[in-house]
């Protein structure tokens, strides 16, 4: 486990964790905690880490999200989204297509799977509501974002803080000329701000600045360049590779 953490509310009960590539039983080239079902890993390894994981942090079956790189948020548990018990078993039935959930329900641990995307987790614990988003570049455009923290205030969250964990730094994502100025224009806070004539993608700190015009206190970057720590898993530089999570749940 990466990091280990409470986001506050009474007794710590907003709880968080990020894992990394260490525990597990997955092989190579998934060695060795990979948490995704969808990258060609043997399912029933992937089960096993996911048993781990929750043992380990002694919570309820979570709710997996698969990435979409899109903007989506879906409310679990309560009106919208997938209802309590079905999606939450060892392996998924019918995971909600988004790239983030919020809930007011406790007991639910809601993860969120990257390798190399940021993955936050979010909460207003006095009112008791937590969220999870996966933001890579799509996602930044995309909103994924400020939709994650609208969807936390329709579930009645007033303060809200996060926690940002490790993705791939601007020194490790150049991209095509034209994809960078796209993204820099929607978010100008992903440019790096190191002119060295390339064109790459701040991932953090477009998150960062994201959730700063949110009023989303960032209490937490964990840090890490999943790019260049090979205790983390990443898509760009392994590109047949596992996947870490993040997860976030009321303990009551
Ligand atoms: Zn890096």
């Amino acid at each position: 486990m990466l990091e280990l953490g409470s986001l506050g509310g009474p007794g710590n009960c907003v709880r968080y964790a990020f894992t990394t590539r260490a525990g597990g039983v997955s092989a190579a080239p998934y060695a060795s905690l990979n948490l995704s079902l969808d990258v060609g890993d043997d399912p029933a390894d992937v089960t096993t880490n996911r048993h781990l994981v929750l043992e380990r942090l002694g919570v309820p079956p979570a709710v997996w999200l698969t990435a979409q790189h899109g903007g989506g948020v879906a409310t679990i548990g309560t009106t919208v989204g997938v209802p309590i018990g079905t999606a939450i078993g060892t392996v998924q039935a019918d995971p909600p297509a988004v790239d983030a959930m919020v809930t007011a329900q406790a007991g639910l641990p809601l993860a969120a799977l990257s390798a190399d995307c940021a993955l936050v987790v979010l909460a207003d614990s006095d009112v008791g509501v937590v969220g999870v988003a996966h933001c890579g570049r799509p996602g930044l455009t995309a909103g994924v974002i400020p939709n994650s923290v609208a969807a936390l205030r329709e579930l009645g969250a007033m303060s809200i803080r996060a926690v940002v964990g490790p993705a791939i730094c601007a020194s490790c994502y150049e991209v095509p000329r034209e994809m960078a100025e796209a993204v820099w224009s929607a978010v100008p806070a992903s440019r790096p701000r190191r002119d060295d004539g390339r064109f790459a993608i701040d991932i953090p700190a477009g998150v960062s600045a994201q959730l700063a015009d949110e009023d989303v206190d960032v209490v937490r970057h964990v840090a890490g360049c999943t790019l260049e720590d090979p205790a983390l898993f990443s898509y760009r530089r392994d590109r047949v590779t596992g996947r870490m999570a993040a997860l976030v749940w009321r303990a009551r």
